[in-house]
């Protein structure tokens, strides 16, 4: 059984096909620059050369239709036809407080989708797209959509709840929803698996280190509290995200230098995070490592509270589980990058965390990196929010 995995952005798609008898990757790649001049497809299956399409992509439409094409080609392509397809699990990003868990989609879901444009207005559009233009171009196929904000779901009133007037959560569903959920419902749950945690009660913390960061604590795969919000803003320090402010920031900020709260929002969406504390480097952190190593103080500064913000988040969640059976490090800094692993550990000597250092020197290899006897496991789990993403709509639809 072939699945297909779509993740679309407002000129970009994703995708991959996975064959879920042993679920290999069979191609994947990438339409980038749709509804704009200079559209291209880079299509790799697996074991063969890339391939690249330059045709025009006036919409999402004819990309999937490229799409398409490309996996059915004489050459490189990895399937005769479209049948051999079972069905397309999209990734889309917001379902407000309506759906827990994944759905195939009809009416009433793009219904959804589209009532909660103003809570994800960069991402449901195009998620909306991409099943529109998938139904259009393969009739008949089902479609399953994947929340990111699912996980999130589980969680309980007083950590999904803001302290301001309940009105606002009425009116508006302004609550914490919680990103990078199908990360962090995958990581959990490969967690408990490799790590032969208990599946019902395993406490499981799942910091998701990349460009963008977030922190879960789950109890038995459920999730119980994650660090995103209303959006993907707070919490953790980003690459440009700056995480938790104080909201008053916003309005010294306003009022001195004259902006309004929207340029303020984009100031801390997109250049704050360790590329505004370190003065501007970069928002990628193998460049402000490298600055770092440079003698840049700002530099240091900000990995050191990236760091600081992971380990308090970590005591926090420990707290709110009283206890916790295994970190999972996931995602590009914590796949990629020891020394973060080894200093978030070092803050953590107190709930009996012990690194073994050989173990981690480790890049992207799913593996326990702690000592034997450390009090807590923890674990270098990859992750892959498109498997996850196939194994939903296999499950939805088999
Ligand atoms: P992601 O958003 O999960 O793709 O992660 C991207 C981030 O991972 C970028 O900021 C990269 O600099 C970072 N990254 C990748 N490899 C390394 C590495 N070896 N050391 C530190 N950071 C890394």
């Amino acid at each position: 059984m072939k699945i297909l995995v779509i993740n679309c952005g407002s000129s970009s798609l994703k995708y991959q096909l996975i064959d879920m008898t042993d679920e290999s990757v069979l191609a994947k790649g990438l339409c980038e620059r749709i509804g704009i001049e200079g559209s291209k497809l880079t299509h790799q299956p697996a074991g063969k050369d890339k391939f690249v399409v330059e045709k025009a992509m006036p919409d999402h439409k004819v990309a999937i239709g490229l799409v398409l094409e490309a996996l059915q080609d004489p050459e490189h392509g990895v399937v005769k036809s479209t049948d051999e397809i079972a069905a397309v699990g999209h990734r889309v990003l917001h379902a407000g407080t309506k759906y827990c868990e994944s759905i195939v989609v009809n009416d009433d879901v793009k219904k959804v989708i589209r009532e909660c444009f103003d809570l994800g207005p960069l991402h449901n559009p195009a998620n909306l797209m991409g099943i529109e233009a998938c139904e259009a171009v393969m009739p008949g196929k089902a479609n399953v959509a994947v929340w990111d904000t699912a996980f999130g779901m589980s969680m309980p009133e007083k950590a999904y709840l803001y302290a301001i007037p309940h009105e606002y959560y009425e009116k508006y569903s302004i609550r914490r929803y919680g990103f990078h959920g199908t990360s962090h419902m995958f990581v959990s749950g490969e967690a408990i698996k490799f790590g032969e945690l208990d599946s019902e009660n395993a406490k499981v913390i799942v910091c998701h280190l990349g460009n963008g960061a977030s922190i879960s604590a789950s109890i038995g795969g459920k999730c119980v509290d994650t660090s995103m919000g209303l959006t993907p803003l707070e919490g953790l320090i980003m690459g440009t995200r700056s995480g938790d402010v104080d909201p008053a920031v916003c309005q010294f900020i306003c009022n001195k230098e004259g902006i309004d709260i929207n340029e303020m929002l984009n100031i801390l969406n997109k250049k704050s995070g360790v590329l505004g504390m370190s003065g501007g480097v970069s928002s990628d952190f193998r460049d402000i490592e490298k600055a770092k190593e440079e003698g840049n103080h700002l530099a240091d500064v900000a990995l050191q509270a990236f760091v600081y913000r992971v380990a308090k988040y970590i005591g926090a969640y420990t707290a709110a589980m009283n206890g916790v059976d295994a970190i999972a490090f996931t995602a590009g800094v914590g796949e990629n990058d020891k020394n973060t692993r080894k200093s978030v550990c070092d803050y953590l000597g107190y709930l009996g965390v012990k690194i073994d250092d050989e173990a981690n020197n480790v890049r992207g290899e799913r593996r326990v990196i702690s000592a034997a006897d450390s009090k807590v496991k923890v674990m270098l789990i990859p992750t892959n929010e498109e498997l996850a993403i196939a194994r939903e709509t296999l499950r939805l639809t088999k």
